[in-house]
């Protein structure tokens, strides 16, 4: 029954990685280097641009953001990923989804050069993942593995149900948990009898974009529950901004649950902080040198 503070645990290793920014920086004599492409003006979008860049800076890291029109061609921006590529104070590059419908992200994931993909989306570092090679890994899950560590310690052997099986949350999050010996099973929205499943998991992470619909009588008494959705309620009245909730009945699950991430406040803060973090891997491998630890 306690709440896991993703914020408390974030600030932690953002303090970590710069510290360490700073090691790389004596050795190298350059800062290491976070590139973030957005296109179009996707309220959204540019929030965490936004936050991504000051978290950058705040790391002792170099920041480069780029701002493009929502009318750049495929073609453009292919051709920015690929200076990019070539940009020798760049370590990382992140291009911000979604991409406007006239361009197909998948395109532009293969174009970024796998050694610079902090997002770890290219299918390089998915692949490489799923074999458990090294590789950068998708931010969330990373964050959320983070997180079940800090709290469980060893998983080994543990039932972990993950709902929800895309490739940026879902099916990352079970490759690190099956690395970490749980015992994993993905749901999504076709799976039957859910609420029974989840019932029998130890560990329960929720990545659907539903509000709160994993209910109190889903959880295993004692189970951990990582809460990834971020979905933002109907305002309650006119000119004011809707809740921001997860995916779980939070209220419900704190008294069944033995912990919980909050919404905000769990899993968000730590994607930015393993955002920082691969970009510093990114960097110590670019100049050969042993990884961060
Ligand atoms: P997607 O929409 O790509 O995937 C959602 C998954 O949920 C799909 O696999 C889908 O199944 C499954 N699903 C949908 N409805 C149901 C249902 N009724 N029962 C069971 N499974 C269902 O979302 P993402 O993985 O990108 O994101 C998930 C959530 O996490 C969102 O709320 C998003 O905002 C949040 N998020 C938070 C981040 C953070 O930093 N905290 C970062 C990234 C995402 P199927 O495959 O069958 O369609």
């Amino acid at each position: 029954m306690s709440r896991i503070d993703g914020k408390a645990v974030a600030a932690k290793l953002r303090d970590e990685v710069a510290e360490k920014v700073e090691h790389f920086r004596r050795k190298v004599g350059r800062a290491p280097g976070l590139a973030v492409v957005l296109v179009g003006d996707d309220p959204a979008s540019n929030v965490y641009v936004g936050a991504k860049g000051k978290a950058t800076v705040e790391a002792g890291m170099e920041s480069f953001t780029h701002r493009l029109p929502a009318a750049t061609s495929e073609g453009e921006l292919i051709r920015l990923v690929r200076r990019l590529n070539a940009d020798e104070k760049v370590d990382g590059i992140l291009v911000q989804l979604p991409l406007p419908d006239h361009i197909d992200a998948d395109r532009v994931i293969d174009a970024i050069d796998p050694k610079k993909d902090v997002d770890g989306f290219h299918v390089i570092n998915a692949g490489r993942l799923s074999v458990g090679q090294d590789a950068l890994v998708p931010c969330t899950p990373y964050g959320c593995l983070h997180l079940l560590k800090q709290q469980l310690g060893d998983l080994s052997g543990k039932h972990a149900v993950v709902i929800g099986r895309s490739n940026i949350v879902g099916k990352p999050m079970a490759q690190l948990l099956l690395q970490e010996n749980a015992t994993v099973t993905i749901a999504h929205s076709r799976t039957r009898n859910l609420p029974e499943l989840a019932r029998s998991a130890d560990i329960l992470v929720a990545a659907v974009g539903r509000p709160e619909m994993v209910k109190a009588d889903w959880i295993k008494p004692g189970a951990t529950v990582i809460d990834v959705g971020i979905n933002r309620l109907p305002p309650a009245s006119e000119g004011e901004k809707g809740r921001l909730v997860g995916d779980v009945d939070f209220a419900g699950a704190e008294s069944v649950a033995e912990a919980i991430t909050p919404v905000p406040g769990g899993v968000g803060p730590m994607t930015i902080a393993m955002l920082l973090r691969n970009t510093l891997v990114a960097a110590y491998a670019r100049e050969g040198l042993d990884a961060p630890g």
